[in-house]
Order: structure tokens, then C-alpha cells, then sequence
């Protein structure tokens, strides 16, 4: 792979980028591979490259049936925190959150990393409890984040409203070094330092079904053929019940269609990134100018990848609130994708009961923040069966009812 540098930049420039070659190689799938991981999301492609860089693990192959970054990681608004409250998942998403700060140099990828910082507003004293709690937990679990006052919240963002109509600003969680990153070059990046490894990414490739042989996988059946494999990764967010349902057993989650959408591109007027929970709403500006607008779940479950127009009426009210100057914008566009909910809101990162079949999912609405955390914990628990980072995150702890309660930090949706 040749590196991208502003040298080659320049170089190309002169030679009317004719040089560039493919960022990762389309191979015919092989007979069998060591692992194989179901999904090209960021979190399918973030184990396996963590499955070569940190374990040597490179007879890989990567399957998706649409195409690579696709499903939700090219659909999110891009909100990248780690301000959790429960100590296993702050531990996750502060590693996921520090692995973000280095990813352009350690993938030789710009991903735009942009560590703007998070308010999560408060706007009952409810809220207000609850973060300062949250600020209390984070100092111990050595996340850097603070309960700020309405003041504070006015400096760092003049554009808001203090005093909305009906819930004013009651202060805030500020985690300075929470941000953005440009999400298809998350996926972009990992997919090109896999295939370097000399993994293989096969795009337009549906996994259809999992074979076992006495309780252990074997292989999957996809369009493009059957292949073998030691190892199987579900790595498929809203479709992770279909797939379980494949290999023969059942997980705790729901899917839903999550939605956001984008406003005409307009000067420079925010340089934070604004969750409003109450009134429910999200906000943050995209380096074009857009303002990218997050909105909520759907009461029902579904895979419409589209969301019911309520909810960006919902939406966009709740943000008219809090930034009254957005209501003489244009939206321009919407879309959708289907995210999978667990009851506690936290993720699955879990052997399962068929044997070498491992899942990854239940990130709801907030996993991408998590991608390079999630890929380091996932390859460290195929490759040595156990990892630190994955411990409480066991499928299994629902029917023991051992929960990670995260409603009030990812009960809203992000
Ligand atoms: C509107 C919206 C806003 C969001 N905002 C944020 C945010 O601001 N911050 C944040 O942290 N998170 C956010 N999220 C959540 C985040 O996008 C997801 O948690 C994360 O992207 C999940 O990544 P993934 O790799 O697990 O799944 P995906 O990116 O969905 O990848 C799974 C892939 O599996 C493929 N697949 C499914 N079935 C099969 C099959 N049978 N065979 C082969 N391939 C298959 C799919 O095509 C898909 O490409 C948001 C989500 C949405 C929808």
C-alpha cells in the first residue's frame, strides 16, 4: 500500500491523479478462512484489523451484503463521548474515545477526528442530579468531564437559548475532548489497512445461513458461495436477531429505525457539540456548514431504514427550542438506519452457545463512538477467548440479570 502524505499529494496533483491506486483490493472469496466476520460496519472492520495488528490474525474475510460502511457507520451523526456512568462501559468507550485520537496517524487515514467537545444539556433538576453524578463517576474512572452552569453553557455556545419555552438550561456534562469524525472514513480507513494485511473484504455478499458441525460453526452460506471458517464474527447491528436466528439461538435485542437529517450549509455559528435530552434533539455543525441533527427511535420495531416523519417534526421542534435561529433553515435531506437495543442499554461483546461463534452488537444508537474500542475488545476476546474490556458485556448476563444500566447516558438517542 503506498502511504498518503502531503507529499504524495502534491505529487498526484502534478500528474493529474493518475497515480492513486485502489484504497483496498475486491478478491473472490477463498474455501476457508481462519475468521470470518459478518458485517463491513465499523465494527466488523475495526476487529478484524485489530485481529492482524494486535494478534497476527490475518486469514480474514470481511462479508457484506450491501456495500462496506453502509448500514448505520455511514449513517450516524458522528458523536463520539465517553461520558458513561457505569464503570465498564466508561472503561470501552474511554479506550474506544483515546483510540479515535490517534487513528488518522495509526491508519495513515485522515478520519477528521475532531475533538470540538460535548455538552449533554440539563434541563430538570433531575438531569442536573444525574450528570453531576455522572461528572463524579467519570473523575474516578479517570475520564476527563464536568458539570458546568448555564453560563458556561452560553460561552461555550452563544447561539443557544437559555430560557426555552419549556425547559430552560440548567447547566450541562462537558467532556472538553469528546467530538466528531468524518464516519465512511472510519470505515474507509479500517478497510484499507485490513486489506493491506491482506484480508479480504467481500462486498455484495449476504451471509444466508451458518453451518455447525456438533455445536461448533464450520463455514456460512452466502451469495457468492460457501465458505469455510474456524471462527465466525456477527458484527451486524439491526440484523444481529437474523443472524443469531441462523446459528440457532436467540439474542436480547430490538431493532428500531433511527433517524437524522442535515440543513442547507450555512457560516460557521457552532463549534460544540449539543445533546439536548429532554426535549430531544442533538446537534452539531459538519466542516461543509450543515447542521447535522439527530433525532429519536421509532415506537416500533422495524427495518425501514427510513423512520416515520413524526419524529423529525418532533425533532426539529425540540431544537427550534433550544436554538431558536435554526428555524429559517432548510432541511435538505433525512435518512434512516436500524439500530439494535438491548434492555439496559449497553452492547453485547460475547462468546455465544454455538461454539467459535462470537457476537458483537446492541450498540443501540450510540456505537460509534465505540468502533476502535469495540474492534480492540472483540479481536482480544476471538483470538485469547477472554478480554478485560468484554467481561461484563456477556450476552449471558440478562438471564443472570446482571445489567449495565445506561438509560440515562444513552437512553437518548446519538
Ligand atoms: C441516524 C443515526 C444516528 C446515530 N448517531 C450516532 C452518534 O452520533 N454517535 C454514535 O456513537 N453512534 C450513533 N449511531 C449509532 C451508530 O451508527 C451504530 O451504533 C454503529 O454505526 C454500528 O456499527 P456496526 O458496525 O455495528 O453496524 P453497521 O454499520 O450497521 O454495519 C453492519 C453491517 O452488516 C451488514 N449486514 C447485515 N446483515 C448481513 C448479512 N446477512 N450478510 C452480510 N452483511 C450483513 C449490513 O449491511 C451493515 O453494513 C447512530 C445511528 C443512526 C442510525
Amino acid at each position: 500500500m503506498k502511504r498518503y502524505s502531503a507529499f504524495a499529494v502534491a505529487r498526484e496533483a502534478l500528474r493529474f491523479h493518475s497515480g492513486w491506486e485502489r484504497a483496498w483490493r475486491s478478491p473472490e472469496p477463498k474455501k476457508r478462512y481462519d475468521v470470518i466476520i459478518v458485517g463491513a460496519g465499523g465494527h466488523g472492520l475495526a476487529t478484524a484489523y485489530y485481529l492482524g495488528k494486535n494478534f497476527g490474525i490475518t486469514n480474514v474475510a470481511v462479508l457484506e451484503k450491501g456495500w462496506l460502511g453502509g448500514g448505520n457507520t455511514g449513517r450516524n451523526t458522528t458523536i463520539i463521548r465517553s461520558n458513561y456512568l457505569q464503570d465498564p462501559s466508561a472503561a470501552i468507550y474511554e479506550k474506544a474515545r483515546s483510540l479515535y485520537e490517534t487513528m488518522s496517524q495509526d491508519l495513515n487515514y485522515n478520519v477528521m477526528f475532531s475533538p470540538r467537545g460535548v455538552i449533554m444539556l440539563a434541563q430538570t433538576h433531575h438531569e442536573v442530579r444525574g450528570y453531576q453524578r455522572t461528572a463524579y463517576a467519570n473523575n474516578l474512572q479517570g475520564v476527563e468531564t464536568q458539570f458546568i452552569g448555564p453560563d458556561k453553557v452560553k460561552e461555550l455556545c452563544p447561539i443557544i437559548s437559555l430560557d426555552g419555552p419549556r425547559y430552560p438550561v440548567l447547566g450541562g456534562l462537558w467532556q472538553p475532548r469528546g467530538g466528531t469524525a468524518r464516519h465512511d472514513a472510519v470505515a474507509w480507513g479500517y478497510a484499507r489497512a485490513c486489506s493491506d494485511m491482506g484480508m479480504d473484504i467481500i462486498q455484495q455478499c449476504e451471509v444466508t445461513g451458518i453451518r455447525k458441525d456438533g455445536g461448533k460453526v464450520v463455514g456460512v452460506d452466502t451469495t457468492k458461495g460457501a465458505m469455510d471458517c474456524g471462527q465466525l464474527g456477527l458484527v451486524v447491528a439491526g440484523h444481529s436477531g437474523v443472524l443469531a436466528d441462523m446459528a440457532g439461538f436467540r439474542l436480547p435485542v430490538e431493532s428500531l429505525a433511527l433517524q437524522a437529517l442535515v440543513s442547507e450549509p450555512i457560516k460557521p455559528c457552532m463549534d460544540v457539540v449539543i445533546m439536548a435530552n429532554t426535549v430531544h434533539g442533538y446537534m452539531s455543525q459538519s466542516d461543509k456548514g450543515e447542521m447535522v441533527i439527530g433525532g429519536g427511535t421509532d415506537g416500533c420495531n422495524n427495518y425501514t431504514q427510513r423512520g416515520s416523519f413524526h419524529h423529525i417534526e418532533e425533532t426539529v421542534r425540540a431544537l427550534i427550542e433550544t436554538f431558536p435561529m435554526i428555524s429559517r433553515l432548510k432541511m435538505l435531506r433525512q435518512w434512516g438506519g436500524i439500530v439494535d437495543m438491548t434492555g439496559d442499554r449497553s452492547p453485547i461483546l460475547s462468546k455465544t452457545p454455538v461454539e467459535g461463534v462470537f457476537v458483537n452488537c446492541g450498540w443501540g444508537t450510540g456505537g460509534f463512538k465505540a468502533i476502535p474500542g469495540s474492534g480492540w475488545a472483540m479481536a482480544e476476546l476471538m483470538a485469547k477467548g477472554h478480554s478485560p474490556l468484554t467481561e461484563e458485556f456477556s450476552m449471558f448476563r440478562f438471564r443472570e440479570g446482571k445489567f449495565i444500566d445506561e438509560s440515562v447516558a444513552a437512553g437518548v438517542a446519538h
